[in-house]
């Protein structure tokens, strides 16, 4: 894709910051300084409501403040971890994850972030952007979707796989306050550019693709 004009670029990321400056939620898992704990949020919030792993994180951080105290508890063996949560495969993930942390360490860039089992490219960048401070393009499908309606890209499953969307993601993501736009652009997805989109109270849709085009 073209670059986009650098006044839109601000204009959408200055509304998004804003927005998510009023409206940031803290999380325990935003929270938190230990990388560890932030690899295992991710994993429970895999198509889970944060409300509900709230407690079940809580519980965990108590317990387990490292993958090595993990591996050596007798929740490691037993599928419990997930059993509030629903979607138990995620009991493997964590057990593979686990065992994986506790003979490489915890990295600390993209490279070998990338290299463990369980964290694929949307993890690695939540940790990378969200606890080490590092610039890491943040692309989820409610990301995709705010992203596709407002520029006025296609959007169905397969957008997020795209070139061009990565693209148009390392346009929008700044380099300095990297944290900040991608907590506030993924709760703004979360929270005004649903499915069944908020456009009335939506602060973008003065020059939305998808808004204009919805009042023709
Ligand atoms: S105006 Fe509507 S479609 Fe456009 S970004 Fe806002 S909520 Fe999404």
């Amino acid at each position: 894709m073209g670059n986009i004009e650098k006044k839109a670029i601000l204009y959408f990321r200055n509304k998004v910051i804003n927005w998510g400056k009023v409206n940031y939620v803290d999380y325990p898992w935003r929270l938190t300084d230990n990388i560890w704990h932030s690899i295992v949020a991710e994993i429970m919030l895999q198509r889970t409501k944060a409300d509900q792993v709230i407690p079940v994180y809580k519980d965990f951080c108590e317990k387990y403040s490292s993958p090595q105290e993990f591996q050596n508890s007798l929740d490691f063996n037993e599928n419990n971890i997930f059993s509030s949560l629903g979607l138990n495969w995620r009991n493997e993930i964590l057990r593979s994850t686990t065992n994986y942390l506790v003979i490489n360490g915890i990295p600390d860039n993209r490279i070998d972030f990338i290299k463990v089992p369980g964290i694929g490219d949307y993890v690695s960048s939540a940790v990378l952007s969200f606890h080490l401070g590092q610039r890491a393009l943040l692309i989820d499908s409610n990301i995709v979707r705010l992203y596709c309606r407002y520029w006025g890209f296609e959007y169905n499953n397969e957008s997020r796989r795209k070139r061009w969307l990565r693209e148009l993601s390392d346009q929008l993501t700044p380099y300095k306050n990297v944290k900040q736009y991608n907590y506030s652009v993924l709760d703004f997805g979360m929270a005004i550019c649903l499915p069944k989109p908020r456009c009335n109270s939506c602060p973008l849709k003065k020059k939305c693709s998808y808004f204009k085009n919805s009042i023709l």
